[in-house]
């Protein structure tokens, strides 16, 4: 993903907007909120709206848009699942892989991720590697070793070249959804990690991987959190769904 301007503003709509709300909501947003050209938005919303928001963003190639999952297979008797191939040919460019809802809700390993990743590269998608701890584990001591074994298995099958296309999204499973974000300085920290070990990977290209901050982003806290080292972007959930508070966000700091 090194090729976008940064920050990266995500909005992760997870099952919230039918294609019925996607169309209102983008004709609130692109009235109302000016995206700056300088940083790059991207919006996750549910595969079967992923038509609705890429008719209302006809004119705006500048706004992209991505799935929330995949299946790594292409094709096949997957009932309900959707392809990485599929998405990209219904408007796709970016697909969140491994959000903490789809391993603590849904049983995805990391391995498995590994494979969605992979799978999203084959079809020329941009993979959001997400990663984070729960608080039991960051409470144990166990920050790094989780998201570093996480953050490995879902690379594990990529070439160097495309781990420097990768993004990836910090996400501490406390904060998602509670309201309790962690601080710049916990995101600073746990990016740092990411980073130095994206640099073990790839040397200096690690720089250009944007590492995006996410869980319980708001509109009053953006700007901080952006504000902090080596934090790239934010991935939005909740905060997302509102045109004008995600407005806020797009152009926080
Ligand atoms: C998310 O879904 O990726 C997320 C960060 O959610 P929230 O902002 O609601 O915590």
């Amino acid at each position: 993903m090194s090729a976008f301007a940064r920050p990266v503003i995500a909005g992760n709509w997870k099952m919230h907007k039918g294609p019925g709300e996607t169309a209102a909501f983008f004709a609130a947003f692109l009235a109302d909120v000016r995206v700056p050209q300088d940083r790059t938005v991207v919006f996750f919303p549910p595969a079967i709206s992923l038509g609705a928001a890429r008719d209302a963003l006809d004119e705006r190639r500048d706004i992209l848009l991505g799935v929330q999952n995949i299946h790594w297979e292409s094709q096949g008797a997957y009932t309900g699942e959707t392809s990485a191939p599929m998405a990209a040919d219904a408007g796709a460019q970016l697909v969140l892989c491994g959000h903490s809802e789809r391993r603590h809700v849904f049983g995805e390993t990391d391995e498995e991720v590994g494979r969605k990743t992979a799978a999203a590269f084959a079809a020329g998608l941009v993979p959001m590697i997400c990663v984070g701890e729960t608080l039991e584990e960051r409470e144990a001591g166990s920050l790094e070793v989780v998201v570093l074994r996480q953050l490995d298995a879902a690379l594990a099958g990529l070439a160097d070249s495309e781990v420097t296309r990768v993004a990836v999204a910090y996400e501490p499973v406390w904060a998602i959804g509670t309201g309790r974000n962690a601080t710049p300085e916990d995101a600073a920290a746990a990016h740092a990690i990411l980073r130095a070990r994206l640099r073990a990977r790839i040397g200096d290209a690690a720089a250009n991987v944007p590492i995006l901050y996410g869980g319980s982003v708001k509109p009053e806290n953006a700007a901080a959190l952006l504000a902090a080292s080596d934090v790239d972007g934010l991935l939005v959930g909740g905060a997302s769904l509102d045109p004008a508070g995600f407005g806020r966000i797009v152009n926080a700091g």
